[in-house]
């Protein structure tokens, strides 16, 4: 719906730039010709716009992380939404059974609710890291609000861990022209992730574990899980059971399993 809205408000504040073009060069005298190219570079910046908002990794606001080096032996498996319970300290608890590292991206809200498991996820080498305080869209918030909820996200995890983080990644991945630079100034690097398996819509925790397996490959960012937006009780049971066959797998190709932060000071970044 967030997407529709955004996508309206984008072709609508050009047709009012059209229209009100077309009523300045019908009184100046223009000839038709300029309207027809108004309409067309029109649309080439809506297009712009619309892919730079929605598309996870465009250069359009700004360059992000997507993946790391294509040569460097080693993936990093990342976490949204979380932490939820007992869905997170499960992912712990088949983490540590790997010796695998991971990252959190977790929810401000949801940290507030379960700092034990940020605590313990720390302790035990992940990478605790931001996706803001309450999951809300960004494209349509001003510079402002997107640095409070990232500062106030950042803030509260220092608190809890005694690490400030230094990743962001934006709700939904979507972004806007001041979503980089807000970031940057909390001290976070903004990342998208390489590729994700559609694993809230419940699949099946095989065809989680298949898609997931299909994609490693070296410098892949998985995108995984342990919660769904604010979901107070959502249902990440099939993430925990296909994690075991993932980093398995991961093992027998010889992809070492890193926190993103250590995956991309190994890799130098690759964009
Ligand atoms: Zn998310």
């Amino acid at each position: 719906m967030m997407a529709a809205r955004i996508a309206a408000m984008v072709v609508a504040a050009s047709a009012a730039l059209v229209w009100l073009a077309a009523k300045g060069w019908a009184v100046a005298g223009f000839p038709p010709i300029m309207m027809r190219h108004q309409v067309g570079a029109t649309l080439v910046l809506d297009g712009l716009v619309l892919w730079g908002i929605f598309d996870r990794r465009p250069p359009v606001f700004g360059v992000l992380v997507s993946r790391g080096r294509p040569h460097s032996p080693a993936v990093a498996v990342t976490f949204d939404d979380g932490p939820t319970e007992p869905y997170t300290s499960q992912i712990l608890d088949v983490l540590r059974k790997y010796d695998a590292r991971a990252t959190f991206f977790v929810l401000g809200l949801r940290a507030q609710a379960h700092p034990e498991v940020l605590r313990r996820a720390v302790a035990e080498g992940h990478e605790v890291a931001n996706h803001g305080w309450d999951h809300a869209p960004l494209p349509l918030r001003s510079p402002a609000y997107i640095r409070h909820t990232i500062a106030r996200t950042s803030a509260l995890i220092a608190q809890i861990t005694g690490r400030r983080p230094c990743l962001f990644r934006a709700p939904y991945g979507w972004r806007n022209p001041w979503v980089n630079p807000a970031a940057r100034l909390e001290g976070c690097e903004p990342v998208a992730w390489s590729f994700g398996v559609y694993d809230t819509d419940r699949p099946g925790a095989d065809t989680i574990a298949r898609r997931s397996i299909a994609g490693l490959e070296s410098g892949a960012i998985l995108l995984l899980h342990d919660g769904r937006s604010l979901d107070p009780s959502p249902d990440a049971s099939q993430v925990v059971e296909a994690l075991p066959a993932i980093l398995e797998a991961a093992r027998t190709r010889g992809l070492r399993l890193l926190t993103l932060s250590a995956l991309l000071a190994d890799a130098a970044l690759e964009r």
